[in-house]
């Protein structure tokens, strides 16, 4: 039968608004290290970071997809460089870590985002998809989902096909009852559009433009929008039996 059997949802700035939510996780990290680590409070405040940032990326090529690694080996290196014995810089990294991964799930959805979650779960089933390190679990929207896969499972990160096709795998659905939804116009939507998916672009402040060669199937200004959206996407389909 034709029609849509599969949901995959983009996470960051698709059903909260990340930099508000990173931007307080850091401020916790930042006062965190002040009173438990202060020597690497100073050096993760500095202009240093920025090496140790790029340091890290070279000496672990292979954690680029892994946010919450990359993260730990960056705390671990601003502690190392601190002077802590490496026991300890290794235990202060993880800490310091904590602190931040608890501010990065304490999310700020969008308006009507969990109201979009319950209504598309009592429909389909939905595999979160993400280039981010959210916890689902943590953020609270694990009851909707029916799996997640982020660029950290897979080893790469949207728009590669492999993301698309590991949640169409893990489902057992083809792509073309599928329907990805998310805010990124190259990562989400052209990244489903070249795997077969239908799309739906969440571009909630409407500052987003489409390139030359994008084609967003559908396109949401609000999450109150988007049954709407999926809604004319099965109609579509019904009219059109292959
Ligand atoms: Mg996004």
């Amino acid at each position: 039968m034709n029609g849509l059997r599969l949901v995959t949802l983009d996470l960051d700035n698709t059903l909260w608004d990340v930099e508000k939510t990173i931007r307080a996780a850091e401020q916790e990290l930042v006062q965190w290290l002040a009173q438990h680590a202060r020597p690497a409070h100073e050096i993760y405040t500095s202009s240093d970071i920025l090496d140790l940032r790029n340091q890290t990326l070279e000496r672990h090529p292979d954690i680029r997809h892994d946010l919450s690694r990359l993260r730990i080996e960056i705390l671990f290196s601003v502690m190392r460089a601190a002077q802590y014995p490496v026991d300890e810089a290794r235990k202060l990294a993880d800490a310091a870590f904590e602190v931040f991964f608890a501010g990065r799930n304490r999310v700020a959805f969008f308006p009507h985002a969990l109201e979009m979650l319950r209504a598309l779960s009592a429909r389909y089933p939905i595999y979160a998809l993400t280039n981010g390190n959210a916890d689902a679990k943590r953020t609270g929207i694990s009851p909707y989902l029916q799996g997640a896969i982020s660029s950290a499972d897979v080893g790469a990160s949207k728009p590669d096909p492999r993301m698309f096709q590991a949640a169409l795998d893990r489902a057992g659905i083809e792509a073309q009852h599928c329907v990805h939804i998310g805010d990124h116009i190259d990562d989400d939507i052209n990244g489903a559009n070249a795997v077969g998916m239908h799309s739906i672009w969440v571009n909630l402040n409407n500052t987003q433009t489409v390139d030359e060669g994008s084609e967003p199937g559908h396109q949401v200004h609000h999450l109150s929008e988007v049954m709407g959206a999926i809604a004319a996407i099965e109609a579509t389909l019904a009219n059109n039996p292959k």
